[in-house]
């Protein structure tokens, strides 16, 4: 992926345990701000009662998937709890990026890294529940999944919040209007960083000053 320059918007890679309602927050993040793209992953997975092709994910064969891995069509993935796939499709993050659009990626932990590895700007966010028993209520609540699954899922957020040190912004998830409003004050921030706006800003003023 070619570097970005300081008139680009932000990547924002949004982490957090299953269940804690980051895919709602990012929801309502976009639905108010047209300007943040929200990256569709592809996974191997199947898909739950009422997920959509192209709107939840991309749903993918398993040879199909690692098809995508060996052509070089993802950013980033990862393998799962039940050996399924999830990845990020590059062209489309590239493209809103070099548009001047904000991205963001929901996506794990160990895929963050790699976003964050090969994209260093990449601004890191992770949610966080008001409680583990809240985050326990709320699987149990979505009622899509196996005992052996939900439990494998609590195992692997606790292990995943020990990460969360690794991120730059930490959100907690009270209630879905206040962790958006903080996320999109994030992205908003980020874009007057000095690294991202500078040579934007300095062109504009001394265009201004010409006149
Ligand atoms: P779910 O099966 O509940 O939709 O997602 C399971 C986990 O996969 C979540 O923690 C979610 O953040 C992660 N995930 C979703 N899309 C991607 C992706 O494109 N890449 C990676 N690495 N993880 C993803």
């Amino acid at each position: 992926m070619k570097k970005r320059n300081a008139e680009n918007g932000v990547m924002l890679v949004v982490s957090g345990p299953a269940g804690v309602g980051k895919g709602t927050v990012c929801d309502e993040v976009a639905r108010v701000r047209r300007d943040i793209f929200l990256s569709v992953s592809a996974t191997s997975r199947p898909p739950r009662k009422g997920e959509v092709e192209g709107a939840h994910y991309y749903f993918k064969s398993q040879a199909r998937f690692e098809e995508m891995i060996q052509n070089g069509e993802l950013l980033e993935y990862n393998r799962y709890v039940n050996g399924s796939y999830y990845g990020t499709p590059a062209a489309p993050v590239a493209a809103r990026l070099a548009s001047g659009g904000s991205v963001i990626l929901e996506i794990d932990v160990a895929g963050g890294g790699q976003v964050k590895q090969r994209l260093p700007e990449t601004v890191m966010v992770f949610v966080v529940p008001p409680s583990f028993r809240e985050l326990e209520k709320r699987l149990r609540g979505r009622a899509t999944e196996s005992e052996e699954d939900i439990a494998a899922r609590l195992k692997r957020s606790r292990e995943e919040f020990e990460l969360a040190a690794t991120y730059d912004y930490l959100i907690i998830n009270d209630a879905v209007e206040h962790a958006a409003a903080k996320l999109i004050s994030i992205i908003d921030a980020e874009k007057c960083r000095r690294s991202r706006c500078l040579g934007s800003i300095r062109e504009q003023i001394l265009n201004n000053m010409e006149e």
